[in-house]
């Protein structure tokens, strides 16, 4: 026996998402079973459902920011219980024994993580995302969401774009008395802005979009840059400690490394669907600076920046739409036209 759900499906790199009936497994004994309220839309459900890193299985149903309430547990479920809120992010299984599954990060695990959708790996069968009615998935990757309830559209970008910023800020220490530079204001550079300034650093918000100036100060920037402007951008070289860059396309990385100080890094989060033109190696060999790249953020992390974003008061600032609105949002994403995050009611599929 197997739970349906409505779903929202790409049936081809080319067609536009439709409604698609999936099927879910009944709730083994460490499975908790989610109604979705709320799925928030990433860059990356856009990059999959139109094939562009050229890995997608189809039908495709995206969507890796899923809060919703707990309607069934398996015997062996401990942390949860029916009515209780819960969050799912880009994640659903993992190996569970090799260094990194180890030291609670699943998403750098050695034989390759199970993705909340478009994850082939370890049932065999091509898993299904947010963008649908129900989930169900093994408690170890269930994450509990401490937001008051009022707040739970706002949460769910937490579970993609906050961990995905998060994780790098951390890993990078980045907190009182550093630069940092955040590039691209779209769901994941607005989340960068909020927590690294509750980390108390020193904020800049470089953007393409000359329109979004008073909202990365209203973020939570200390100051705007519009990055096409040469002259703006001479203003900042040598200054930062740390740059997050979170632009979804190719772009002149050199422009920005040039920013950081001695020592400095830039990681990119951002992935793109062709490579970068650059960088050229004085870029990085002149100051010892460094490039590196972070992938989302283990479970037991994802866990302790939703209890932290609780705690400072921090959710994404989103745009509800209803299920149907999808296409157009997709488009409207691809403009950067989105404040600053797209979250499906999921009330809406029906
Ligand atoms: P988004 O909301 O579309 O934001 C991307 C921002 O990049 C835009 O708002 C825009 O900011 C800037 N940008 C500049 N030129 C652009 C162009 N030609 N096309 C698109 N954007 C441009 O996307 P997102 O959901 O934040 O995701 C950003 C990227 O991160 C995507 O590639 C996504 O797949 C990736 N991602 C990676 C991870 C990871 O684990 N590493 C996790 C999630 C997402 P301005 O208007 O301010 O210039
Ligand atoms: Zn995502």
């Amino acid at each position: 026996m197997t739970i349906k759900a409505k779903a929202y499906a790409a049936q081809t790199a080319t067609s536009p998402l439709a409604p698609f009936d999936i099927e879910r497994r009944t709730p083994g004994p460490e499975d908790v079973q989610i109604r979705i309220l709320y799925c928030g839309v990433c860059h990356s459900d856009l990059h999959t459902v139109r094939n562009e890193w050229r890995n997608t299985l189809y039908p495709s149903v995206p969507g890796h920011e899923i809060v919703g309430r707990v309607v069934a547990v398996g015997d062996r479920v401990r942390g949860f219980k029916v009515g209780d809120l819960a969050g799912v992010g880009c994640m659903v299984d993992s190996c569970g024994h090799c260094p990194a599954c180890a030291e609670g990060e699943e998403q750098y695990c050695d034989n390759g993580f199970t993705g909340t959708y478009n994850g082939p790996l370890f049932g065999g069968e091509n898993t299904h995302g947010g963008y649908s009615q129900n989930i169900v998935v093994k408690e170890s990757f269930v994450l509990r969401i401490r937001h008051d309830e009022k707040d739970l559209a706002a949460v769910a970008p937490l579970l993609c774009a906050g961990i995905t910023t998060y994780s790098p800020l951390r890993h990078w220490r980045v907190g009182p008395g550093m630069k940092v530079g955040v590039v691209g204001l779209g769901g994941l550079g607005h989340m960068a802005i909020k927590i690294a300034h509750a980390l108390g650093a020193h904020v800049t918000l470089f953007t393409t979009s000359a329109g979004k100036v008073a909202d990365g100060l209203r973020l939570g920037a200390d100051a705007v840059c519009i990055s096409t402007d040469r002259e703006r951008m001479a203003a900042h070289a040598n200054g930062l400690d740390f740059i997050l860059n979170t632009v979804a396309a190719p772009h002149n990385l050199d422009a920005y490394l040039g920013l950081l100080k001695r020592n400095g890094t830039m990681t990119l989060v951002g992935a793109p669907e062709s490579p970068h033109p650059s960088p050229q190696v004085f870029s990085l060999i002149l100051k010892r600076r460094q490039l590196a790249g972070s992938l989302i953020g283990g479970i037991r992390e994802t866990q302790e920046m939703l209890d932290f974003c609780a705690e400072h008061g921090i959710v994404s600032d989103v745009e509800t739409i209803p299920m149907d609105y999808i296409n157009t949002a997709y488009e409207r994403m691809l403009k950067s036209d989105v404040k600053y995050r797209f979250v499906i009611d999921m009330a809406t599929l029906v």
